[in-house]
């Protein structure tokens, strides 16, 4: 009997996606280090003001948090950060909640050099735009499943993702397209207003965070509409 040639590639795709997704890496990191440089920074002071930017509230962050948030020691988020203070982008100050600590905040200058940052990953839009609709859909799910996996880990900064939320109430709604619940907004959404980096995260308990899973997996996604091709 014929041994169909193909069979092997399908055992290895696995692998095979793991490899593309490691190109893909490789471009994001040769991009950042070129974004960065051309504003003087390292790629780690540039992410360290992005996290700075997204911080909620005006209280500002901790050392510890911009490691955690970068996925670094705390000695390379202390080295970045020095050289943002030394640079006038960032000012530490008294942390509100506990005199004793210090909170990190952008100064205006630091505010205008992360708008700047947050653009980096633009480079990317061209590429996911060569998708079509139900392409990005299915796309945007594989990798909220992946960061999940991944940050269950311990092998990704943790990131503010709906499906982490106390407020996310996946599948409560009838309506195929706006299926979810933020609680927090008290809102119906749907599969592409998934977030995975909110200001307004709230970690729920791990009991619920599991629950909740569950019922977002059981939800059948429905095909996006194509704007382009809508009469
Ligand atoms: S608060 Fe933010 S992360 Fe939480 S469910 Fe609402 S939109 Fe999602």
């Amino acid at each position: 009997m014929s041994r169909n040639p193909f069979d092997q590639e399908h055992a290895i795709l696995d692998q095979k996606i793991g490899t593309g997704l490691s190109k893909l890496g490789q471009a994001i990191r040769s991009q950042a280090w070129k974004g960065a440089g051309s504003q003087g920074l390292t790629p780690t002071q540039g992410q360290a003001l992005a996290t700075l930017a997204a911080a909620p509230g005006n209280a500002g962050l901790r050392l510890a948090e911009v490691a955690e948030a970068l996925g670094v020691s705390r000695p390379t988020a202390s080295e970045a950060v020095t050289a943002l203070v030394r640079k006038g982008l960032v000012v530490k100050q008294p942390d509100p909640a506990d005199s004793r600590a210090v909170a990190l905040s952008l100064t205006q200058a630091g505010r205008e050099q992360a708008g700047k940052a947050a653009l980096w990953p633009d480079f990317l839009h061209a590429a996911v735009e060569s998708l079509d609709p139900a392409e990005r859909q299915v796309f945007y799910r594989a990798l909220i499943k992946m960061i999940r996996s991944l940050q269950r880990r311990g092998q990704i900064p943790v990131s503010q993702m709906c499906v982490t939320c106390r407020y996310f109430r996946p599948g409560v709604h009838d309506d195929p397209e706006r299926p979810h619940h933020c609680a927090f907004v008290d809102a119906a959404f749907g599969e592409p207003e998934l977030r995975l980096d909110c200001p307004d995260h709230v970690a729920a308990e791990p009991a619920l965070q599991d629950e909740n899973w569950s019922r977002f997996l059981e939800q059948v996604v429905p095909p996006l509409n194509d704007p382009q091709s809508s009469p």
